[in-house]
């Protein structure tokens, strides 16, 4: 994805000012992504179309190799959450 805009208008990547919002990264369709301040801003549900964490419902994945990993709660998605109690139950033998 270098060199890449804004998945939403096209902009090119820059650095934020200050006061602003960062860019947002996504995952979208297995496709890492970005979405400039301004899109974060002016286009409600601009995060409808990134992919959501499995486990908290965050946007904020990240796409490293072949693993898409939860940056909120640390999550790596299309894996079995072996703390939750349902699934240790199904691994009981
Ligand atoms: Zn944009
Ligand atoms: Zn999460």
């Amino acid at each position: 994805m270098q060199g890449a805009g804004c998945v939403l208008c096209g902009r090119p990547t820059y650095d934020p000012d200050k006061r602003e919002r960062p860019w947002a990264r996504g995952v979208s369709g297995g496709r890492q992504v970005l979405t400039c301040p301004q899109c974060q801003v002016t286009r409600p549900g601009w995060d409808a179309s990134l992919d959501r964490c499995e486990s908290c419902g965050s946007t904020r994945l990240s796409l490293t190799l072949d693993e898409v990993t939860c940056r909120a709660c640390g999550r790596i998605q299309g894996t079995v959450d072996v703390t939750d109690p349902v699934v240790q139950h199904l691994l009981e033998p």
